[in-house]
């Protein structure tokens, strides 16, 4: 049977998947790495030492190939595709000195007017000496991805979105041509399309069939969503991490920068999503996990709590409230760790479902289902207190892993060839 191959780089290390032609995992490897001051060779490091790591009978089975990378990390490379410079992480936000810049030449309330878009990275790096030996911007997934496929210039329309690229017209827009910025951007194909085949250096040196594709890629946040098997409007995914993303599916786009709103495209449809700084950081300011746990039975998930907070670690929020200065609201402080852990599990359950409602009244799909991912996805107590508010079933995701909705893209890239 086929294989297909996702290699998910995200914040704290890559990770390998390669799933079957019935999106069962056969092999799962991660990759851990320290901060470093050398980013492309760990991430070039990391992709080799994952391809090497694959048992070899499965490798020689791999017939697609798709990468993600972390949104808005990004590169500038000469000619022959050898980085000029270190590349810019997702949160470096350097380029906040070009925001006043930004705001004058891009439509109000637009995706790229924030500090770490990859437009503002872009502008805030023609500044340097080295931006003269630069021929090609490249986002982190293009540049794993060329180094398997050889094709330097190609992107993905989930990578491009911060860079400004159109995802509704399929081009780059006027205002951003009219920059006249000298360099390469790349051309944008479709999340999953395959680029080309390996070069026959790479398939001869990890062994792999010389008619493998490379298909483009995504971000890490959209491989995750992929992940989770929601696929319908009005299903949606939200992250129970240390913040809390919200993720839905819609026909319709929706878009307000200031609270930070954007959509993503998924095909015909749209994947609207907001996220707020409340989350299970705050909880573990408080608890530890075991606590969580074993606090977190005692409670009767269903009578609501009369404690109503708003749990921020520092002052601020953006979504659903839109105000940087909002205060965490975390008093009263009832004596019973029960009741207060009750109290902060039903404050973020409201967000949530005012973060679903916010989403919809901009005109988002309604919503049916939510699937869950991130540490709180295991609390059965948290998930029916969500249950009580958001009143739509709440489930598990079916995998939580980028790498997992990576392969996904590959094996329809696959498909798509094959048509
Ligand atoms: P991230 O990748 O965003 O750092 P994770 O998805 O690994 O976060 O989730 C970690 C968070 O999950 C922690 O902030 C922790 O408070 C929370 N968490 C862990 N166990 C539980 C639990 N049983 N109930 C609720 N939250 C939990």
């Amino acid at each position: 049977m086929n294989l297909f191959l996702g290699i998910d780089f995200g914040t704290s290390g890559a990770r390998a998947i390669v799933i079957d032609a019935e999106a069962t995992i056969q092999t799962e490897i991660k990759y851990p790495w320290e901060i470093s001051d050398d980013w492309v060779d760990v991430w070039q490091q990391a992709l080799f030492t994952l391809l090497a790591s694959i048992p070899a009978a499965l490798r020689q089975r791999i017939k697609a190939i798709a990468i993600n990378g972390t949104s808005s990390t990004v590169l500038l490379v000469d000619a022959a595709g050898k980085p000029v410079d270190a590349p810019l992480l997702y949160n470096d936000a350097r380029g906040s000195v070009m925001l006043e810049q930004l705001k004058s030449i891009a439509p109000e309330n637009h995706t790229v007017v924030s500090a770490t878009s990859s437009l503002a990275k872009l502008l805030w790096m023609s500044q340097l000496s080295t931006f003269s030996q630069a021929i090609y911007f490249l986002h982190q997934a293009d540049w794993l991805a060329f180094l398997l496929h050889g094709h330097l210039g190609i992107s993905d329309y989930h990578n491009a979105l911060k860079l400004g690229y159109d995802v509704e017209e399929l081009k780059y827009p006027q205002w951003l041509e009219n920059l006249h910025i000298p360099i390469q951007l790349p051309e944008v194909l479709p999340p999953g399309k395959p680029i080309g085949k390996l070069t026959p250096e790479i398939a001869a040196k990890f062994g792999l069939p010389h008619d493998c594709l490379v298909c483009t890629g995504t971000t890490d946040s959209i491989a995750a969503f992929l992940a989770s098997g929601a696929k319908s409007p009005g299903e949606a995914v939200t992250s129970l991490g240390s913040t809390l993303v919200l993720k839905l599916l819609s026909r319709t786009r929706v878009e307000d920068a200031r609270y930070g709103i954007y959509s993503h495209r998924l095909g015909d449809l749209w994947l609207t999503g907001g996220a707020s700084n409340t989350g299970g950081a705050v909880l573990r300011q408080f608890f530890t996990d075991a606590e969580l746990k074993s606090l977190s039975s005692q409670i009767d998930a269903s009578t609501a709590s009369q404690l109503d907070y708003y749990p921020l670690l520092k002052p601020g929020d953006r979504f659903p409230i839109n105000d940087p200065n909002l205060p965490p609201r975390l008093e009263p402080l009832p004596d019973n760790p029960v009741e207060f852990l009750q109290g902060l599990l039903e404050s973020i359950a409201r967000i949530e479902m005012r973060g679903y409602e916010l989403l919809q009244q901009m005109g988002a799909e309604q919503l049916t289902q939510v699937y869950t991912a991130g540490g709180g996805a295991a609390n059965n107590t948290w998930t029916a207190i969500r249950e009580r508010y958001l009143k739509v079933p709440v489930v598990s995701s079916k995998n939580t892993e980028a790498a997992y909705g990576t392969a996904l893209l590959a094996m329809r890239g696959l498909r798509s060839s094959e048509f």
